[in-house]
């Protein structure tokens, strides 16, 4: 864990890697900051865990109000010591000729404004206190071009492009950045992604053995536990079923 004792402030924390992040950092007894637009979700974990919780129950993409609400966070939240930029969605499934552009929208401003407001709103504090680590979750679509992933993809190549310039950035303060790209992990991801389709959402952990969000917390955990000289730039981490090729997922779609 980081020299200091402060928060560790999570979003997306409604659901799936989100939520086990949570779980995961509470063993530890820190205060945590849960943020997610459900605030009956954030209600009902805040209870479940035996921490400080300061529940933010807003949209990531409404900036003024991400940004009041972390200038007017109380002790003993105020010093966010993790920011774990979890919070993402995708929306849609086609080719991109077929995509309707407000799902675009959509996914551009929760995956890369959301990203971009969150970091910007904990980053001055972090480098006033010269401490700090921004874990942010990417994908490994952000590399390998995956069927249908078209711009989810492109808005998980610009958080890993955006990790490494933080870094760069951020050389000499000691706040650490950290990029996990997790494969397929069995989480709400797909429900979002087809309106709600349990069924259809449920065809996407079909036959396989995916990761649990268990899992990619306890990468999570594991880069901010590390001594505080250490960076972990970069962990991509895969269910042992799941490989680069895009071509199964392609087979199945085409009904092959
Ligand atoms: P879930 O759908 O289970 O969780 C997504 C979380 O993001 C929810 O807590 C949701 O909360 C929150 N969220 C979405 N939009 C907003 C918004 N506008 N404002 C605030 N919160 C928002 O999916 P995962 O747990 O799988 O996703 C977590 C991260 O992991 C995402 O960045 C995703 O891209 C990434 N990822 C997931 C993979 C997978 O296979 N599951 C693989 C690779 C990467 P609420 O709806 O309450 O606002």
């Amino acid at each position: 864990m980081s020299a200091s004792a402060g928060a560790i402030f999570i979003t997306g924390a409604t659901s799936g890697i989100g939520a086990a992040c949570a779980r995961r950092f509470a063993g530890d007894g820190r205060p945590l900051i849960l943020l997610g637009r459900r605030a009956e979700r954030l209600d009902a974990l805040s209870e479940a865990l035996d921490v400080p919780v300061h529940a933010l129950p807003l949209d990531i993409r409404d900036r003024p109000a991400l940004e009041a609400a972390v200038r007017s966070l109380p002790d003993p939240f105020a010093a966010v010591d993790v920011l774990v930029n979890n919070a993402g969605i995708t929306v849609g499934f086609g080719p991109p000729h077929e995509a309707d552009p407000d799902d675009w929208d959509v996914v551009v401003d929760t995956n890369i404004k959301g990203v971009l407001y969150c970091t910007r709103a904990v980053l001055p504090g972090m480098v006033e206190r010269g401490c700090g680590h921004i874990v942010t979750i990417g994908s490994p679509a952000a590399r390998h071009p995956f069927p249908d992933a078209n711009v989810y993809a492109g808005t998980k190549a610009f958080v890993r492009q955006l990790s490494s310039n933080l870094r760069a950035d951020l050389h000499g303060t000691d706040i650490r950045i950290t990029l996990i790209e997790p494969g397929r992990t069995r989480t709400e991801v797909f429900d979002v992604r087809f309106g709600g389709d349990k069924a259809r959402a449920a065809e996407m952990f079909e036959d396989t053995v995916p990761m649990e969000p268990e899992d990619v917390a306890e990468a999570v955990h594991w880069v901010t536990a590390m001594p505080a000289r250490v960076n972990i730039d970069r962990v991509e981490m895969m269910p042992v079923a799941q490989t680069f090729s895009p071509l199964p997922v392609l087979a199945k779609r085409k009904g092959a």
